[in-house]
């Protein structure tokens, strides 16, 4: 089987040190392997998402000297595969629709955390980015309930129930686990057990769109043969749930290498918003593409053979 590997970067802003290390390590890995370096624009954030930031990511990747397979998958133009991928969870039975906006998510964890202190329990639990597990009771709903305000047409998510889910999978979803050739956060490597719990009912389908992040990028490296998934380590943990949708969707599971992160001055991690470290910004103050490789060395040894 050829080695295949991709970049897979949103258009919605200017690419930066941290898209640097992944794109070249992902090329790296291609031509080490004799495999094949694709690219894929992630562009299901209609709202966010722009041509120009979508021309800029071309642009940049230029400059730094890779070349990738064309025509590239972008993810607006897959719809209807994240669909027929939606319908066979949904033939599962393990989808629900929510119907809660994210004020009010934000309003029943708030009153949830003012109760746990009240009782001096644990705050409502987050998940590994930070987001509160979905508290809300659309799980539950009575079926006509449920019905009538989607027939009402009420704006909704498609939440993935994990209990159901892993009840699906059986002795399988006990035993998910992936093989990283990278590390996670805590140095991990290896073979990795799953842990979806950690992410209670993740959202599957938004409201104005037919994926979500976790749905179509499962959908979508089965779709192009990605064989090893080259990424930072902030996306190690979503992994798990990558894992369980990948069962239940009976795609295969790539191997995966999590690489370390550029962190900015302060120990953050960089955002699209961090304008100093946006390759077109260090490209005006005159770096070079060998200047770049050598500012995302430390980041890559961790993560390379
Ligand atoms: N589109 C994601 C991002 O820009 C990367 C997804 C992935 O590599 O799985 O952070």
């Amino acid at each position: 089987m050829t080695e295949t590997f991709r970049f897979a970067p949103s258009p919605n802003g200017l690419l930066h040190l941290g898209h640097a290390c992944s794109a070249l390590l992902n090329a790296a890995r291609a031509r080490e392997t004799g495999g094949r370096f694709l690219l894929r624009i992630e562009d299901i954030d209609v709202a966010r998402c722009r041509p120009e930031f979508e021309a800029a990511i071309y642009a940049d990747l230029a400059w730094l000297g890779l070349t990738w397979e064309t025509p590239v998958r972008r993810q607006s133009e897959h719809f209807p595969e994240y669909r027929a991928a939606l319908q066979t969870l949904e033939a599962l039975g393990v989808l629900y629709p929510a119907f809660e906006s994210r004020a009010e998510i934000a309003r029943l964890v708030a009153d949830r955390d003012a109760a746990a202190a009240r009782e001096a329990a644990a705050p409502w639990p987050r998940d590994p980015d930070g987001a509160p597990l979905y508290p809300g009771t659309a799980k539950h709903m009575p079926a006509a309930e449920r019905a009538a305000r989607i027939a009402a047409g009420a704006p909704h998510v498609l939440r993935l129930d994990l209990a159901a889910a892993l009840a699906v999978l059986g002795p399988r979803g006990k035993d998910l686990c992936w093989e990283e050739r990278g590390a996670g956060p805590a140095g991990e490597t290896g073979t990795i057990a799953a842990r979806p719990e950690v992410w209670g009912d993740v959202v599957v389908a938004r409201k104005d769109v037919p994926a979500s992040y976790h749905l179509a990028v499962v959908v979508d490296d089965a779709a192009q043969g990605v064989t090893e998934v080259v990424r930072g380590r902030d996306l190690f943990a979503a992994t798990s749930i990558h894992r369980v949708l990948q069962a239940l969707l009976g795609l295969p599971a790539p191997v995966y290498r999590h690489h370390g992160l550029i962190l900015d001055a302060d120990g953050h991690k960089l955002s699209k918003s961090t304008g100093a470290t946006a390759l077109r910004a260090l490209r005006a103050a005159g770096q070079t593409p060998a200047d770049i490789r050598r500012l995302i060395e430390p980041s890559t040894v961790s993560a390379h053979p």
